[in-house]
């Protein structure tokens, strides 16, 4: 066990002239805080817009803290409120999804419980520079393992973030007998497991790397692709600069003969491309927030109204006999759409636990022998890890 002290110089830094104190950087800071040392500075205007796949990853992680790892898990919406783990408005909308991601918890689960002894859930680890609850944590005299869940869609590095809950726990607990620390990033959506091994002298590079990122706050701005994470994104100069010269940049690409520009460059101007896009959703959701309240805007040659639509939609069920009665099979194949991705996390909810892949796999060759799926291509420009 080792707890260094650290000096009084490192905890304070200097921002817009006043000395401010140095709070730890949380774990989920830290893929943040090592792009750009900055970010850790607090914000003045608080951006933090209501999204979907925090709202959900939130609800998932909260039932899964209230799960007992061993004990039968909920497999269903039904069963889910039964044990009390949510209040039933927590699932009114996206509840399939709830489910698909119980599914997987409940197989990454099976796959990870030999690398976590005495295994707990939600636990605070504290250091001096770093603290935060860690999903899951396992320990004994050979082996300390910790693993964070992840909700979401879009793959992103979180080593920096296992690194730090491993650093709490080294500070805490010391080296386990092994010389290695197992850190388990768990992909519920993606079906992937990131793992890491990480020795004293990770922990000690991790240490001195936090130092070097803290000398920088308030010094090094490092715009990209990170600042859609940042709470500061609404208040950066370095990010305004960053999207000024992206949009310069990508008008400059869009009137230049495509063959001069090299792949590096193309590829470069993805992550301009995204900060553009970023701004424009922010302008999108600040126009519609001012019609809400104002219903018309002007300027000198337009006029901007917010407008009421209704759209109607048809129930799948109900409807199903009239149109059955007035369409030709022809046309009710032109009018319906059927979503095989709910499809197969429904059959997979359903099924018991350890045959949820077999019971998927069945039902796709049964769709497939009745040739019922279409297959095609659709080409998508997305960034993955090199
Ligand atoms: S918005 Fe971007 S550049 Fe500015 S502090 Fe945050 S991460 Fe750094």
């Amino acid at each position: 066990m080792r707890y260094v002290p650290f000096p009084e110089s490192v905890l304070t830094y200097t921002d817009r002239g006043e000395t401010v104190e140095y709070q730890d950087v949380r774990p989920s800071s830290q893929p943040l805080f090592h792009a750009c040392p900055s970010s850790v500075l607090p914000p003045a205007i608080v951006y933090n817009p209501p999204s979907e796949p925090a709202w959900l990853g939130t609800l998932v992680h909260k039932l899964i803290a209230k799960v007992r790892l061993g004990e039968p898990l909920p497999e269903n919406e039904a069963q889910v409120l039964e044990a009390g783990l949510v209040q039933s408005e927590d699932l009114e909308h996206e509840d399939t999804q709830v489910e698909f991601l119980l599914g997987r918890f409940a197989e990454a689960w099976g796959e990870l419980v030999g690398d976590f002894p005495g295994p707990k859930q939600e636990l605070r680890l504290s250091s001096p520079i770093t603290s935060g609850t860690c999903d899951l944590f396992g320990r004994d005299q050979e082996v300390m393992s910790i693993g964070d869940w992840k909700t979401g869609s879009v793959y992103s590095n979180c080593k920096p973030q296992l690194m730090a809950y491993a650093y709490a726990a080294w500070v805490t607990y010391g080296m386990p007998n092994s010389g290695r620390i197992s850190a388990h990033c768990i992909w519920l959506r993606m079906g992937r497991v990131d793992t890491w091994e990480f020795t004293a002298d990770d922990m000690d590079d991790f240490e001195h790397r936090h130092f070097q990122q803290l000398e920088q706050v308030g010094k090094v701005f490092n715009p990209g692709t990170h600042c859609g994470f940042c709470p500061r994104q609404l208040e950066c100069e370095g990010l305004r600069e960053y999207e000024r010269s992206a949009a310069k940049a990508l008008i400059v690409a869009g009137v230049t003969n495509e063959v001069a520009l090299s792949d590096t460059s193309v590829a470069e101007l993805k992550s301009q491309r995204d900060a553009i896009k970023r701004a424009i959703d922010r302008y999108d959701s600040m126009l519609k927030a001012r019609l809400m309240v104002k219903g018309r805007i002007e300027c000198d040659a337009y006029a901007i109204e917010l407008q009421q639509q209704n759209r109607a939609s048809v129930h799948p069920i109900k409807a199903w006999p009239v149109l059955l009665d007035n369409l030709t099979e022809a046309e009710l194949n032109d009018c319906m759409e059927i979503s095989k991705t709910k499809a197969v996390n429904a059959v997979r909810a359903k099924a018991v636990r350890g045959k949820k892949k077999y019971a998927e796999q069945e039902f796709v060759d049964e769709l497939e022998k009745a040739d019922a799926i279409n297959y095609h291509t659709v080409f998508q420009a997305r960034k993955v890890a090199k």
